[in-house]
């Protein structure tokens, strides 16, 4: 399960709670009670551990798919301008500081999921101008598309690659028009010239769901993607990293980021 265990209790109840009228939980709740749901999903530190041991190619494309698709990330169809907000790449280019020449072939071109590490130092958010990106309390790095003059100043201090920008329109898309991938009405699409990336789906968070890619993870097989508090002791994130030796990308940049992995 990828969720703090008395998070998921509560979001339990709450889900036997909204079986009982066949709506969902939010609908049954008045607004009082939805303010005080809202906590269900809050941290003091977001992190993500992610078993890199069983994650296949297949997955990662299905964690992609329902990431994409929540998202309305657009795809124009050539990888020079793509799109991503959570992606597969080869372990000797996410992990260039683990790579040797003796590493085994498998290993060099096994693919690794990657996305945004919200870094708990984050340098994109340093650079830019106009506050379009910034960090949240429980470590978020946020993304304001409207502030978002389209510098890219961010993406040039991420180390990463974890950022992408819009040089065709968004909404003209091939895939925006493509009636198997239809717009997903309850995110906004974005405008061409704006940077955009992973924001751990805080919009799902307020409604104390988990991530997207975190919900399909668990479809596919148990803590596949493991996500919760990290300054929680008793989190299955911190429990997991204290069963498991995890490693996470270029923590030698200073840049502290909260996604980890186990090798
Ligand atoms: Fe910023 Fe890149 Fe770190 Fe994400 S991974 S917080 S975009 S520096």
């Amino acid at each position: 399960m990828g969720v703090d265990r008395r998070q998921f209790l509560k979001i339990a109840g709450l889900s036997t709670l909204a079986g009982l009228g066949g709506k969902t939980a939010f609908e049954l709740l008045a607004p009082g009670d939805v303010e005080a749901a809202l906590p269900l999903m809050k941290a003091k530190r977001w992190a993500m551990v992610v078993d890199m041991r069983r994650l296949n190619e297949e997955a990662m494309k299905k964690l992609q798919k329902a990431c994409h698709y929540a998202h309305n990330v657009p795809d124009f169809g050539d990888p020079k301008v793509e799109i991503k907000w959570i992606w597969a790449e080869e372990f000797k280019h996410a992990f260039p500081d683990h790579e040797n020449e003796y590493v085994p072939e498998k290993v060099a071109h096994e693919k690794v999921l990657l996305l945004c590490n919200h870094c708990s130092n984050p340098p994109c958010c340093r650079v830019c101008p106009t506050g379009a990106t910034w960090q949240r309390e429980d470590g978020i790095v946020m993304m304001d598309w409207h502030r978002c003059i389209g510098c890219r100043f961010c993406m040039a201090g991420c180390p990463y690659g974890s950022r992408s920008f819009n040089w065709g329109d968004p909404r003209k898309a091939p895939k925006a028009l493509n009636p198997d991938f239809p717009t997903n009405p309850e995110f906004p699409t974005r405008s061409k010239g704006v940077v955009e990336k992973c924001t751990f789906c805080d919009e799902r968070l307020a409604k104390g769901l988990l991530p997207a890619c975190v919900e399909a993870a668990d479809k596919i097989g148990k803590d596949l993607l493991i996500f919760g508090d990290l300054a929680d002791p008793d989190s299955n994130v911190r429990q997991a990293l204290g069963k498991h030796f995890t490693i996470r990308r270029k923590p030698e940049l200073g840049t502290s980021p909260n996604i980890y992995y186990i090798v």
